[in-house]
């Protein structure tokens, strides 16, 4: 192996979370300890912040039985890909927690650790982000057009958003039809499968009846367990609009749908 391929190998940071998205904890050891960036570990369970979904939270344990909070995840710079749905997509990157600087203190570089997340958050998550994927075939089912200029996308615990680029604003008869085509598709309770590209172990796809999304973040397993979705717009700049989708079991209907 030459230098360069050890130099990225020893930088990376292992995803356990593509495989076991289940998985809370692992043992791992400190590879990098930086007061701006965080603590970077040889694996990790957690996500870091990418494709609009937040990072994980959680804590590394020390062996001496500290336990020291993170409140984000974030990667560092990987290779580059410029394949079909992953132009400028980073694989291979080191992922850092990001703990306070004094909590650094505690950690060097050999150590090994437990790292855990927020398990309820990430389940959140995923479902928000499966919430996202639904929300953006429902665009494409209402306004085929919009979904060619999507310029942001944020998934958080309690709701999932993007922001495109449209000619003309969307009505509430739009938002109606993609709350309809979600609560169809959700019911339908489809199967949601991950898989590699076969030459990228870390290009993903989300597929789900018949639908393909290149996609490296967390979902759920099925359509049914995202509950009902309800779509608001607002209007932020000319031209601009945003959805937002809300989900969950429980009464949505206490949002407006204003902006
Ligand atoms: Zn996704």
């Amino acid at each position: 192996m030459d230098s360069i391929q050890q130099i990225t190998r020893d930088r990376k940071t292992e995803k356990l979370y593509i495989l076991s998205p289940d998985l809370r904890w692992a043992i791992a050891t400190v590879r990098e300890v930086r007061p701006d960036r965080g603590v970077r570990l040889d694996r990790t369970v957690a996500y870091p912040e990418g494709g609009g979904q937040e990072g994980d939270r959680g804590t590394i344990e020390t062996t001496s039985g500290l336990r020291l909070a993170f409140d984000d995840t974030q990667r560092g710079p990987g290779r580059v890909l410029f394949m079909d749905g992953f132009s400028g997509v980073h694989v291979d990157v080191p992922i850092y927690h990001r703990v306070t600087p004094e909590d650094a203190h505690h950690l060097a570089v050999g150590d090994e650790v437990i790292v855990s997340i927020d398990m309820d958050r990430r389940a959140q998550l995923s479902l928000s982000h499966t919430a996202a994927h639904i929300l953006y075939l429902g665009v494409k089912q209402v306004r085929p057009e919009a979904v060619n200029w999507v310029i942001g996308c944020h998934i958080r615990e309690d709701q999932a958003r993007f922001d495109l680029r449209v000619d003309e604003r969307f009505m509430p008869d739009d938002l109606a039809r993609m709350e309809e085509f979600a609560t169809e598709f959700i019911c339908a309770d489809h199967t949601i499968k991950i898989r590699a590209h076969p030459d990228e172990p870390e290009a993903l796809y989300w597929l789900c009846n018949d639908e393909v999304i290149p996609c490296g973040g967390t979902h759920v397993s099925r359509t049914g367990l995202v509950g009902r979705i309800r779509v608001q717009r607002k209007n932020i700049g000319k031209g601009k609009e945003r959805l937002i989708a809300t989900f969950g079991p429980s009464d949505t209907d206490r949002l407006d749908r204003g902006g």
